[in-house]
């Protein structure tokens, strides 16, 4: 599709918006774009760990203007998700704030005791005693269910385990295959559309990374964007097997297209 046609943008944070503590350049002016133009958009984010207004909040301090209600994580993707499957479950948690805020306020009951769902995100405090439940729940015959697969994360400090690398434990430890909802799978980009209001034929999905937002537009049928303020390069985008439709070296340099 034309640059300046989509009616709709489902946004990553980290790499796309903002980078570390700081917001990447353009950013906000590409978004007061959207807002005077009155395109609707969503941050869609695969971190499970913060509130949506804990994330409203880290954007407001970089110079972003956001609210709770513009944000979709990975954690709510997983609560609705759990909620269709069966309501107000007993579910086993490893995780932080984020996901178990979603899950309480959805009615699920936290327990060790015979849960029938084990949910993994991405858990500092993760442990030999966490993954030694999960396993053996897992094992008793919960489903397990994962916010997303990110392998790693990126730090001040480099690379760091992602949700990905606890998930694999658990998977090793109870022998089963976990349910992935985050980006790039087609759930978590069903739901964000379905809070968007927008099609999948004329919203555009915009990212850092080629194996979440980018993968996720392609598996959704999406139109991507490859931002190169984060993960992936150029050289990186032309080697991967699932090609962006759009790559533009910021947010920046696509407003002035769209723009143009
Ligand atoms: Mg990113």
């Amino acid at each position: 599709m034309n640059s300046k046609n989509y009616k709709g943008y489902l946004l990553d944070l980290d790499g796309t918006i903002y980078r570390g503590t700081e917001a990447v350049p353009g950013a906000e002016a590409f978004l007061a774009h959207l807002r005077e133009e009155q395109i609707p958009y969503l941050f869609l984010t695969n971190n499970s760990s913060a509130t949506p207004q804990q994330v409203a909040k880290r954007l407001q301090q970089m110079g972003i203007e956001a609210t709770a209600d513009e944000v979709y994580t990975s954690s709510m993707a997983t609560a609705q998700y759990l909620s269709e499957q069966a309501d107000q479950a007993e579910v086993y948690v490893i995780g932080e704030e984020g996901l178990r805020t979603e899950l309480l306020s959805r009615g699920f009951i936290l327990t060790e005791e015979e849960p029938k769902f084990v949910v993994v995100g991405i858990d500092k405090e993760f442990s030999y005693e966490k993954l030694a439940i999960a396993a053996r729940a897992v094992r008793n015959g919960a489903a397990l269910i994962a916010t997303n697969g990110d392998a790693a994360l990126p730090s001040n400090h480099g690379l760091i385990p992602g949700n990905g690398s606890l998930v694999a434990a658990v998977e090793v430890a109870s022998g089963a295959k976990a349910t992935f909802i985050g980006k790039p799978e087609p759930i978590i980009v069903r739901y964000a559309l379905g809070k968007l209001g927008t099609h999948t034929g004329d919203t555009l999905i915009v990212g850092d990374n080629l194996h979440t937002d980018i993968e996720a537009g392609a598996n959704s049928g999406l139109d991507s964007l490859l931002v190169l303020t984060g993960y992936s390069t150029r050289e990186d985008a032309q080697r991967h097997a699932v090609r962006p439709t759009h790559v533009a070296e910021d947010l920046a340099e696509w407003l002035l297209r769209i723009k143009a």
